[in-house]
């Protein structure tokens, strides 16, 4: 028999729901027209929540009020179209749906037995992007929180197989001691790899650095001398130009010394799943070992990093944890793949994700991506300006001629509204940088972020 207060909580926890979904609702019908930096306004609103800790409960419904009332209004519209920041993917559909109902199972994803609705879509989930990606389907995988988390994991995993294969058992007995690994990574990586090696002991410094062509790909004939004791850590789309490192041979040249080859593809990865960009991303499957992030160009949602590794026996040796109350199923266990024990069910967005878009979908979401790149491209080549990179996927980066204009470009473009474009320097040179990673950008929100732009650099020439 329930009683009044479950019954009076059951209520209420309905109504709570009903008005959350009404205000996401609004936020997501709204999106696509507000300004895509959030207004002054709204970002100085945010001091109203800098209050003491309530000492007494308040209504979990004007909780959830406030929170939209302060707190949508100082997001900035990354799920609208005209978002082109960083490389910030939008959410799909389907996966904020099913955001919603994980919330509501609130599940642990560490084990089998915590979660099997969260197990297996992880298991399945895991299958599917190793196809979208043409890897290997003996690879096992651990879905990490980003790209940052998937390199770390990866190396670590490496260390502990070139380690093993030198006789040390670097989980056991550390790296002190151990017989030194060399790493090798391209002049132009993404600071997450060096961030990722000096998490897993190599020192961010302790590397030998090969130079990179005008596009910052790595040059293959500038390799040092490899061995059985080095890891070599290449590129699938740079972070700036969209580049990708010519992985054919070096993965041919490190397998013929026994080397361990990474490959950080966060984003650039997932362009082998269309065959217009198959000259770009050959090779790849011919690693070890990958990372990449799902929440960048699927479209899955945060956080959703995805470690990938070919040796699945040397990636549970180094993630795995024995305890007597944690004993592993027959199955695949979620947390003896990632650093992480407990967490979010991860894989539930992802599956929607990819079951909602099919192999065709996220094809599509790539190609159409490209292409609105392009005609960025060719809007700001005919209107004069300097387009710094071969545009080869969806990264676009133009110069509105010196440094300090081009700063003030990118400085109007963001305040004024209709988009948000980045800066960078690429090879010394200041740009914008244009990602467009969303599956909501339409080409009528390309035509007006570029008339937004251009009439932007156009006012601001005299700097
Ligand atoms: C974005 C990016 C990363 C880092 O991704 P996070 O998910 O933020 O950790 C690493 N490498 C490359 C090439 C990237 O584009």
């Amino acid at each position: 028999m329930a009683n009044q207060e479950g019954i009076g909580a059951q209520v209420q926890i309905n109504d709570l729901l009903i008005l959350a979904a009404e205000r996401a609702r609004g936020y997501v019908r709204d999106v696509a027209e507000r300004r895509v930096e959030p207004s002054k306004a709204a970002v100085t609103a945010l001091a109203e929540l800098q209050e003491s800790f309530p000492q007494s409960p308040n209504d979990p419904g004007e909780v959830i009020a406030k929170l939209d009332q302060i707190g949508s209004a100082a997001t900035v519209a990354t799920t609208g179209g005209r978002y082109f920041g960083f490389v910030n993917g939008g959410m799909v559909p389907a996966a904020l749906a099913a955001n919603w109902l994980a919330a509501a199972w609130n599940q642990n994803a560490a084990l089998r037995v915590m979660s099997p609705i969260g197990a297996e879509l992880e298991e399945v989930a895991l299958r599917w992007v190793c196809e979208a990606l043409g890897l290997p389907p003996e690879c096992e995988g651990g879905l990490v929180t980003c790209a940052t988390m998937a390199n770390f994991t990866a190396l670590v995993t490496a260390r502990h197989a070139l380690l093993a294969r030198a006789g040390w058992d670097v989980t056991a007995d550390g790296m002190f001691g151990a017989p030194p690994l060399d790493v090798v990574v391209g002049a132009e990586a993404h600071a997450s790899i060096l961030k990722a090696l000096s998490l897993a002991g190599f020192g961010s410094k302790r590397v030998t650095i090969v130079e990179a062509d005008g596009q910052g790909r790595m040059r293959a004939n500038k390799l040092p001398p490899l061995s059985e004791r080095t890891i070599v850590c290449i590129q699938a789309g740079n972070v700036n130009t969209g580049a990708f490192d010519p992985a054919a041979e070096i993965c041919k040249a490190a397998k013929e010394q026994g080397a361990w080859v990474h490959v950080d593809g966060a984003f650039g990865l997932w362009a082998r799943i269309s065959r217009k960009y198959e000259h770009l991303t050959r090779g790849f499957d011919q690693a070890d070992s990958w990372a990449t992030d799902a929440h960048k160009w699927p479209n899955v949602g945060y956080d959703s990093g995805l470690a990938i590794v070919r040796d699945g026996t040397a990636l549970r040796a180094s993630m795995g944890i024995t305890a007597a109350y944690l004993e592993a199923g027959s199955r695949r266990e979620p947390m003896h793949h990632t650093p992480e024990a407990s967490r979010r069910a991860r894989g539930v967005e992802l599956w929607a994700a990819l079951k909602s878009l099919g192999k065709s979908g996220l094809c599509s979401l790539i190609e159409r991506t490209c292409a609105h790149a392009q005609r960025f491209a060719a809007g700001f080549r005919e209107a004069g300006f300097t387009v710094l990179n071969d545009v080869v996927i969806n990264q676009v980066l133009v110069s509105f001629g010196r440094p300090e204009v081009t700063r003030e470009v990118i400085r109007r473009v963001q305040e004024e509204g209709t988009c948000w474009c980045g800066g960078t320097v690429w090879q010394e040179k200041t740009a914008m940088r244009i990602s467009v990673s969303s599956w909501a950008t339409t080409e009528t929100d390309v035509e007006h972020s570029l008339r937004a732009i251009l009439r932007i650099a156009s006012e601001c020439p005299a700097i």
